[in-house]
């Protein structure tokens, strides 16, 4: 534990790696320091894992992998509801270190990142001791059965947009079927896993199950994905890293599961219930500040509605208060770090040079108070399908207009990038939800809706948004490995060389 400077003086921050069930410094000393993205003040500097602390984490998660995998499931099961419980009785404190941390509005982090974060968790829990496996009918004589065992120690690699709701969704399963993990938080955002590492330890999950190590990504991220130590690895971050991640993967033949960038299109037929679809369409693009996956980035409007579309959207765009993510009253706070500002403006400036008309935002905010830290204005532009903005993800407050004629023609339009993550549409025509919704190339789609996730609904993508699934049922078979065992009951079964 350590000293911080800019953070409230209630809060402590642990600043340690996890190894083994103890807090720890970096073996060699090295540190990482955190910023509050609001005015960029330094709020913590933390410990750095580098090679030899990865080693250790993952010997110990080696050493306890044998007990936790032979573990009773519904203890283990146990032992995940009492982390959720305590996530909940920690609840104000995980929120404000979030929205410290991430730049969340602080309605957000009480509201959706820490319950959502318990209600992972308590889900997998429930899960641990119902992970079963079935009878396969072969030929007579033989008892074929098939049991889903753990698969190992598994590496986890979080991004800095949700740290703490990904941190459960990437735990809960792998831990409830019986893995142990080495997880590296993003170097931006480390603060509220290390705070769960506090919580595992006090509800008795037993020393080295999880092993917490924030580094950089091109040295303990790397190291992870090469460790031969390491029997699978879960990544969510971009697509170029997720391709880096499939290479370094390759020495041990780890299993690996991605969950990697997204374009998502946002469809408003001209049928859509329009109060019902413009508020939607604001909090598909603009909640966490556009720093979503699944944002919907790509807002594409049937040109009946087009104009009252927009006037009502740009209404409502202008009127969300940026400000202090610890305001209650604050709907969009900055973005996470000055370095990924840069870069979202970057895009505004590309989406001008593509001829891109700016309707609204575009700028950092003039309020002297937001000056200091990550802060942008809301931003919505008008776009054709192939301009850079509408095929590149920005992951900021940033929209892209662009209008269509005809049900053929914005299918077309939808599949039109690399990504296939999540995507929606709005209409009152039922029929047409569901056609639609089945010819979008995407592993989710909402309809008259965008951006909800259940812990039991399958999450992840297509395409060049990567493999394998989060959540429910998916998420366990993807942490476990098959095992098909046959049993000869019939003495009377002919041997295979007959002889006298
Ligand atoms: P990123 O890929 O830069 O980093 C993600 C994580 O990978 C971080 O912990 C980082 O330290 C680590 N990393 C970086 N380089 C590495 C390397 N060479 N080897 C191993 N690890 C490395 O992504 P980001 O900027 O943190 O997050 C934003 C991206 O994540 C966006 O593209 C977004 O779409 C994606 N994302 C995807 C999902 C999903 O579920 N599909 C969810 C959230 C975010």
């Amino acid at each position: 534990m350590a000293a911080q400077t800019g953070a409230p003086p209630q809060l402590e921050i642990e600043t340690r790696l996890f190894i083994g069930g103890e807090f720890v410094e970096s073996a060699d000393g090295g540190r990482i320091p955190v910023i509050n993205p609001h005015d960029n003040s330094t709020l913590a500097e933390i410990s750095e894992a580098r090679q030899p602390d990865i080693d250790r984490a993952v010997e110990a998660a080696r050493r306890a992998f044998p007990a936790w995998k032979r573990m009773a499931a519904a203890e283990r099961g146990r032992l995940l509801l009492k982390l959720a419980d305590a996530i909940e009785a920690d609840a104000a404190y995980l929120a404000e270190l979030e929205s410290l941390d991430t730049g969340h509005p602080i309605r957000d982090t009480r509201g959706l990142d820490v319950p959502r974060t318990a209600a992972t968790f308590r889900y997998f829990a429930g899960m641990a001791d119902k992970n079963e496996g079935s009878v396969i009918p072969v030929e007579p004589g033989f008892l074929n059965y098939v049991t889903r065992e753990p698969i190992g120690v598994i590496g986890q690699i979080v991004p800095w947009n949700f740290p703490l709701m990904f941190t459960s969704w990437k735990m809960g399963p792998a831990l409830a079927a019986g893995n142990t993990v080495v997880l590296k938080p993003a170097e931006l955002t480390p603060l509220t896993t290390l705070r769960v590492a506090r919580l595992v330890a006090q509800v008795g999950i037993p020393p080295g199950v999880v092993n917490i190590v924030p580094g950089y990504g091109n040295v303990a991220g790397q190291y992870i994905a090469e460790h031969p130590g390491i029997d699978k690895i879960a990544f969510t971050g971009s697509t170029v890293v997720g391709r880096k991640i499939v290479q370094a993967s390759a020495g041990n033949l780890k299993r690996v599961q991605l969950e990697l960038g997204g374009k998502g299109a946002n469809i408003v037929f001209d049928d859509a219930p329009m109060d019902a679809a413009v508020n939607g369409s604001a909090f598909a693009i603009f909640h966490n500040q556009g720093q979503a996956c699944i944002a919907g980035s790509r807002l594409l409007l049937h040109e009946k509605i087009v104009d009252e579309f927009t006037e009502k959207f740009l209404a409502l765009t202008k009127s969300i208060r940026l400000g202090n993510p610890l305001d209650p009253a604050t709907e969009m706070g900055p973005l996470t770090s000055p370095g990924h500002r840069d870069r979202v403006l970057s895009y505004i400036e590309v989406a001008r040079e593509q001829g891109s008309t700016i309707l609204t935002g575009g700028k950092v905010p003039a309020d002297p108070a937001l000056r200091a830290g990550c802060y942008i204005e809301p931003t919505v532009v008008t776009a054709q399908p192939s301009d850079r903005v509408c095929q590149e993800e920005v992951f900021g407050p940033f929209v892209a207009i662009t209008r269509f004629k005809d049900e053929a023609e914005v299918i077309g339009v939808a599949n039109s990038t690399q990504y296939g993550l999540g995507g929606g549409l709005w209409t009152r025509d039922l029929q047409r939800g569901h056609r639609v919704a089945a010819a979008i190339r995407s592993g989710m789609v909402w309809v008259n809706s965008y951006k909800r996730v259940s812990p039991g609904s399958p999450f992840g993508g297509v395409g060049q948004s990567g493999y394998g699934r989060e959540m429910g049922f998916e998420a366990m078979h993807d942490y476990t490995e098959t095992k098909s065992v046959w049993v000869n009951f019939d003495a009377n079964i002919p041997p295979f060389y007959k002889r006298p």
